[in-house]
Formats: C-alpha cells, structure tokens, sequence
C-alpha cells in the first residue's frame, strides 16, 4: 500500500537536496507515490505573494503529508513566508528539531550532545503582524494564547513520554515579558504537574542558550515559544557538525510537513555540493509518521554508516576525520550502497511508528471576570520634552480619569521623568480613573473625540484590562 504525498523542490539547493533524498527513498524502498507542487521564488516572482497557487493547498490537503525542500522568500516586497503561511493554514502547531553528534566521526565541540528543540510554530512574534505608526517607530505584535500555550507544551511532555526522554525544559524570558512569556512558563507548570515522571525545568532564555551553546549534554528535550525556537534550533544543529545534518517535523492534528532546519544557500546552489542530510532526516521523521518505521529505521543505519565512513560533503568535511568529500549526488549513492548496513560505532537505530500522539483538544475554561480599568492613547508627537506632552495631554482628562502616565518606548517619562532618557516621536499616555475603578467604552471615545479636536495624533489605543480583579499590561518602565 503506497501512501500519497505532496512534494516540493523549494529554491537554491532544495531540488538537488530534495533529488538525492527521494533516490534513497527510492532505493530503500520506501511505499511512497508523489504530487509535485511548484512553491517558492519563482510563483513569487510571477506576482504572486503568498508563493503558492491557490490549487497547490487542494493538493496538500487532500494528501495531508508534505515533504518540503527550502524556499527562498524574496527580502521586502510585501511576500509573505511560504513557510510560516503553511505551519499557520494547516494548524502545524509543533515543530520537532532533533539535533545530536555523530563524535568522532563529524567534527563537534559536543560528542555527547542529543538533543530535541520542540518550537511552538503558530504564535509569537512571528506571527509578523507589524504596523509603522510615526515616522520613527514601528511595532511588531507578540501574541501568546493559552490554546497555543497548552498544545505545544502538551506535545513536548507526550513526546517526551513516548521517547523515553527524561527531561523537558523551557525557555522563556518571562522576566521581561511577564505577559507573554509568563503565560508560557506558568501553562509549563501546570502541565508538567502532570507528568512527575518526567524531570521539568525552567530557565530564561538568555542563559539557557548560552548553556545549551556551551554544556548541550545537559539538555534532553526543550520546549520554547516560536521565536526562540527559531534561533536556536539553528544554533543547536550547527554545534552538532552542520546546520546541514537536522530535520523538522511540523505536526498539526490532520496534516503534517516535512523539511530539512536550513534555508535554500542560494551560495551553494546548482552546484551539487550541500548536504541532503536534513532533508533526508525529515524525510525519515516522515517515513516514521506514516508508519514506514522499517524503512526509516534501514535508512537512518545506512546514512550513519556512510558518516561513520568518512564520506562527507563539503559542510563535515575535515583532514583527518573524513576520508572523501562527496558532492550531493554522490552522498545519496553512498547511502544507497550501504542499505542493509549498520554503523560500527555509532548505535545502529530501532525505530518502533510513531504513536500518533493522543492530545485533548483543548477545552476553553470558564471565561474570567474582565474590567475595563483604563487605556492607552498612543500619541505621534514630534516634540521632545515629555512635560510639553503632558500639558497638552492632560486637556483630556474628565472626571475621575486622568493621565497617570507617559512612556517613551516602555520607560517612564512622565511624570518624574529624567532629562537624560532617549524619546522617540511614539508616546505612550495611560488613562485611568484615580482611584483604578473600571472605566466605560464610552469614556475612551470621549477621550478620542476631544484629542481630535485639540489636534492629538493618537495612531493607537490599547484597553487596560483586569482579569478576575488582577491587572493584567505591563506597567511603564520605572513606574
Ligand atoms: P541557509 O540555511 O539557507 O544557509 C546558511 C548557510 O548555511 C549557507 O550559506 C551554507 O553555508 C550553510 N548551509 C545551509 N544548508 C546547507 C546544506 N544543506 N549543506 C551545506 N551547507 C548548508 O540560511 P540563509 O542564507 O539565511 O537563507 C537563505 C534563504 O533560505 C532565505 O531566503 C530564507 O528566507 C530561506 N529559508 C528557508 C527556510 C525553509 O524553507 N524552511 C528556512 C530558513 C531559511
């Protein structure tokens, strides 16, 4: 029984990564039938933004699992990545990097390193929700939520279950963004009660990516929002050897994408030199999704042994730890002929088909109790002392609600502000009622219609909000 999937062969390197990869299927004979989609710069280039036909998700859909070789998405323009657009459309909300060292036969400061980078895919700053508001200042839009919270920790712990991992740690940077980040780690908390076999920590992404730069052995398996995940996914696989060496499963509850960590190296294209490997890893983490667990298992032990060989592409190669610098085409060869092999040194692989993970859907909780207790005007003013501001601003105040304060990039400037701190043309002026009670809908268009009148530039609001009594913004910096 063969089972259909959707193929792409990206940019840059991707259809000569992506050729060496299905030759080795191939060989190996892995039960696969194909539809091949054109995505990426050419589709861009021909006007369309979103770097895929309209008829190409159909195919995608219908078949559910993608095997994707890189993509280059034009800088600027207004092209959206293809990438992000597809783990987003088909609701792939767990991305899984498997990174570990091949010692001694690639070259690593880590001989001991296995580790598993669980990224979040939907959410976070990459979302790329980004506004030009003044002249000087642009904003991006971090958005975390509990659903996206819950599933991927969720994931990383069932993941680490069915793995036999030991070990699941966050990284946040919740000392800064309390709000965001500290929905991250405190959803981590509570779903790593549930789970007392497995070992659970925390750290702030700053030092945790330096430990894992420095010490990866320390580390089993690590769950992080979507940008940091990002970051240092690329980080981890290159200290393994190669950001060539790893592959990415994207994992949603009905469709599945397959691909290698790296992008298109359009440097090293046509050239037939890089390095299919992380292509054929993610085509392997495929291979084990649709149960062809036999297969991946013949392959993974036939491409550790061609490592183990010291045949290399340009990317491993070294005097004295390789024997052969192979070109692409030549790598997927030695793979084939070592089908059936096992690595002598390396630990030869025993893959058993995935589990499908079996996740709750996510069950809404009983909705909190919301005050609207004040708001911020954001102001485009191109003066620079923030008491001016304030004089002009305060000419809104009614009743009890009141200009409590001004930021400047997040940092208090009025009141109390120091002569000393850098403004931007973006202030930020806080309403609230003096004594913090709710304030009304109404109250906030009153505000909007009489900084109308005295020629305000408000180019944003944001409502202040307490969740069940608790204040839940951020305050100004030094408030
Ligand atoms: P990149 O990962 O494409 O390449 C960076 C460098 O890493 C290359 O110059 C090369 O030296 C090395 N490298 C990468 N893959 C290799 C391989 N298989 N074998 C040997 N060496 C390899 O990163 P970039 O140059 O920042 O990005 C190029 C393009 O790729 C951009 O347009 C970017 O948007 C895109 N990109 C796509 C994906 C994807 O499709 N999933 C991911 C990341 C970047």
């Amino acid at each position: 029984m063969k089972t259909r999937i959707t193929i792409a062969k990206g940019d840059g390197i991707g259809p000569e990564i992506m050729d060496a990869t299905l030759r080795i299927l191939e060989a190996a004979g892995a039960q696969l039938e194909y539809d091949e989609i054109q995505v990426g710069e050419k589709v861009y280039l021909s006007g369309n933004t979103a770097g895929i036909a309209p008829e190409a998700w159909d195919i995608i859909r219908k078949n559910k699992v993608f095997l994707k070789a890189p993509i280059t998405t034009p800088q600027g323009g207004g092209y959206k990545s293809l990438n992000v657009t597809t783990r987003k459309f088909l609701g792939l909300y767990a991305n899984i990097r498997p990174c570990f060292s091949l010692h001694p036969f690639v070259q690593t400061k880590h001989p001991i390193m296995d580790v598993v980078i669980i990224r979040e895919n939907e959410e976070d700053l990459y979302a790329g929700i980004e506004h030009q508001q003044t002249d000087e200042v642009i904003q991006c839009l971090k958005l975390i939520s509990r659903p996206g919270c819950e599933k991927i920790v969720r994931y990383a712990f069932e993941y680490a279950k069915q793995m036999n991992r030991k070990k699941v740690t966050c990284f946040t940077k919740d000392n800064i963004m309390k709000q965001t980040d500290g929905l991250f780690h405190k959803v981590f908390d509570e779903i790593a009660a549930e789970y007392p076999e497995i070992e659970n920590e925390h750290w702030i992404i700053d030092i945790g990516a330096a430990k894992l730069a420095d010490t990866p052995e320390y580390f089993d398996v690590i769950v992080m929002p979507n940008l940091y995940g990002d970051v240092l996914s690329d980080i981890a696989a290159q200290i393994t050897g190669s950001v060539g060496l790893a592959g990415s499963s994207n994992i949603g509850e009905t469709c599945a994408m397959f691909e290698a960590i790296h992008g298109s190296a359009p440097r090293r294209a046509g050239q037939n030199v890089a390095n299919p490997s992380g292509l054929l890893q993610g085509a392997l983490l495929m291979l084990n999704h649709i149960g062809q667990s036999e297969i991946a298992e013949r392959i993974q032990n036939a491409w550790l042994k061609t490592l183990e060989d010291g045949i290399h592409t340009y990317d491993l190669f070294k005097e004295g730890t390789s024997s052969k610098q192979v070109s692409t085409s030549d790598f997927a060869q030695a793979v084939i002929d070592r089908l059936g092999q096992k690595p002598q040194t390396l630990k030869p692989v025993e893959y058993k088909a995935d589990v499908q993970l079996n996740l709750p859907a996510y069950v809404r909780k009983a909705p909190m109790k919301k005050d609207l207790i004040g708001v911020d005007l954001f102001v485009h003013w191109a003066g620079t002392a923030a008491d001016d501001l304030a004089v002009q601003v305060q000419q809104l105040n009614h009743g009890d609600l009141k200009l409590k304060m001004i930021t400047n990039r997040g940092i208090k400037v009025w009141p109390d502000g120091f002569p000393e701190t850098f403004c931007t043309d973006h202030w930020r002026c806080r309403f609230q009622n003096v004594n913090n009670s709710p304030i009304t809908k109404q109250q906030i268009i009153n505000l909007l219609q009489k900084a109308e009148e005295i020629s305000l530039d408000v180019v944003k609001t944001e409502n202040l909000y307490a969740f069940d009594g608790k204040p839940a913004f951020s305050l100004g910096q030094g408030q």
